[in-house]
């Protein structure tokens, strides 16, 4: 009997195996034509200054739906464009949709909000990146204080060459946010080293921190290390007026999550955080 499970082991593993490969394969090839064919979107999510509860600005999120495949999930997609290169051309179109988006809103009047933009490491290391994210700021007319780039702690591996293109952003006067952070690399050092404005706490860390006091001390513990290095610190993955309340009192600076708001696509955006007068946020209702 043990023999026979063994291949059925091996048979499912293979097939599992074969269906993931495919799916990979699936994406790759509708990701070469998804630009050309204006398949993906910038959704923005609010990002919320906690001394005030007032808007200060909004992380870009791209959003992909195929015709063959469907929404397709950054989380699944992203990898894939960095192993293949798309994601130089992707992280283009990106770039210059949130900063275009960005600069019409501050043209049509609305309270000037950061908008901040993922970036992959793939994209830092491409030589041209510089000068893409400074023809992005003539091109649209938006003062570069108004631009932050979200990267994420896999940069801490390029050590010096990433301090000197950091250093370069920086001159133009754009922000830096170190995204999803306490989740990827094991050392504090590029904390100092890299010119940094902001740390991201990751998702993970917030989302179950009422129940979890072991990631309420990470959050309160992140929040230290922010202050203690004079780095603004953010919260994403707010769900509930629970943790909106304790980042408060933790002396956390800003929040970002859905119990604020879902992304939400840029008219839908538009109308519900910059149309209406009231910028206020609306007390999070708890629906747990
Ligand atoms: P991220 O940059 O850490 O973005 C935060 C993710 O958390 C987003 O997922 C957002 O929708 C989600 N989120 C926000 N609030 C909550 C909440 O309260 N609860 C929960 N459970 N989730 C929340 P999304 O949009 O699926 O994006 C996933 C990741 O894909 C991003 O994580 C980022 O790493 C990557 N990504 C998204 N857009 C881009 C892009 O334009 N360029 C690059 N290079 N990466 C991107
Ligand atoms: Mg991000
Ligand atoms: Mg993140
Ligand atoms: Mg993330």
């Amino acid at each position: 009997h043990v023999k026979e499970r063994g291949k059925n082991d091996f048979q499912l593993f293979t097939h599992e195996m074969h269906q993931k490969l495919y799916r990979k394969m699936m994406i790759e090839k509708q990701l070469r034509s998804a630009l050309d064919n204006e398949e993906f979107e910038l959704y923005y999510q609010p990002i919320i200054d906690l001394n005030n509860n007032e808007i200060v600005g909004m992380e870009s999120l791209i959003r992909w739906n195929n015709e063959t495949l469907g929404q397709v999930p950054p989380d699944e997609f992203i990898s894939i464009a960095e192993e293949t290169g798309m994601i130089i051309p992707i992280g283009h179109w990106v770039l210059n949709t949130a900063i275009e988006q960005n600069a019409r809103w501050q043209k049509a009047g609305y309270k000037p909000l950061t908008v901040s933009v993922n970036v992959s490491v793939r994209q830092l290391l491409e030589p041209t990146f510089l000068v893409k994210v400074k023809n992005a700021i003539e091109k649209y007319g938006l003062p570069a204080s108004y631009i932050v780039l979200e990267i994420t702690e896999s940069i801490a591996m390029y050590a010096e060459v990433m301090v000197e293109k950091l250093d370069e952003l920086k001159a133009l006067g754009i922000s830096l946010s170190m995204d999803d952070f306490g989740t990827g690399y094991s050392s504090f050092s590029y904390l100092t080293k890299y010119p940094l404005d902001s740390l991201k706490i990751d998702n993970s860390f917030v989302i179950s921190m009422s129940q979890d006091a072991e990631n309420k001390a990470i959050v309160k513990t992140i929040i230290a290390i922010a202050k203690q290095l004079d780095l603004k610190v953010i919260a994403e993955g707010v769900e509930g007026v629970e943790e909106y309340n304790f980042l408060a009192a933790n002396c956390c600076d800003f929040a970002q999550g859905y119990g604020i708001s879902r992304p939400l696509p840029a008219t839908d955006f538009e109308d519900k955080w910059l149309t209406r007068s009231e910028l206020h946020l609306k007390p999070v209702k708890n629906e747990g």
